[in-house]
Order: structure tokens, then sequence, then C-alpha cells
């Protein structure tokens, strides 16, 4: 487990709309973008993170304040702009929470990848045929 500021709590006293039911994950106007109509910030109450489909801005509360001090010049790696997050956290009186880390990616084991490699240079030796037509080979016709 993670131990890391309650995202939601900061998103709270950052003034931002929250759903009555905040425990799934779920979609805000992102603040950090003229984000009007559809909500594009997707928050995970579950991993404390973020993240906007629209501009990009995401991260874990720490970057929720850096965001909003510094604007995307926010660096977590900067140490001057690093405490100045933390004494806002401070301020805030934002509690920690435990977190589950998030989900190790799935990786492909090894017959995917050759299986995959193998397709690939098929692929490849039928396209660079010089009687080939991709189109056909890729089906395209078919849909037109
Ligand atoms: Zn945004």
């Amino acid at each position: 487990m993670d131990e890391k500021p309650d995202l939601i709590f900061t998103l709270q006293k950052a003034g931002v709309a929250l759903p009555p039911n905040a425990e799934r994950p779920f979609f805000v106007l992102c603040p950090f973008h003229k984000d009007r109509r559809n909500p594009n910030m997707r928050v995970d109450p579950g991993q404390g993170v973020f993240h906007c489909f629209a501009c990009g801005a995401g991260g874990d509360a720490i970057s929720f304040i850096g965001l909003q001090l510094f604007g995307p010049s926010f660096n977590h790696r900067d140490s001057e702009m690093f405490k100045k997050v933390l004494e806002a956290l401070e301020r805030y009186e934002v509690p920690k929470i435990e977190y589950r880390p998030p989900p190790r990616p799935k990786e492909l084991n090894q017959d995917i990848v050759q299986v995959l490699t193998l397709s690939a240079r098929v692929y490849h030796l039928a396209l660079m045929r010089e009687t080939s037509r991709p189109r056909e080979l890729l089906g395209a016709e078919r849909l037109v």
C-alpha cells in the first residue's frame, strides 16, 4: 500500500464539483483548461489519480496542487515547487490515506510475442512483394 495525500479531499478543497458518491472512477470538468460542456477529467478515487483527456493534466493530489500553483510548468522534482505544494497540502489539512498501488501492466508472454513477430513478418513480406496489392491483402476492397 502507498500512503499519499487524499485526492478527493484535495479536489473538494479546490472547489471541484464532485458526484455525490465518489467511490468509483468518475468524470468532472477539468479546472486546468476551459472545460465547459463535457467533463474531460477522469478521477480514480481508488488509486488517487486524475487524468484530463483534453489537456493532458494528470497525476495525484500533489500534481493537482502543483498544477494549480504553477500551471503546466509544475515539476515535482523541483524542490522549491515541491516545498510550496507540501505547504499548501498542509494548509488545506489534506489527510494522507492508503492507496493501492496501480496495477502492473500485463506482460506479453513469450509465445504471444513470437506469434506477433511472425505474423508481422508474414504481412511485411506479402506487402513488399512487387505483385502485391496491399488494399486487397488488408481486405479494404471489400469495404468499398
Ligand atoms: Zn484539462
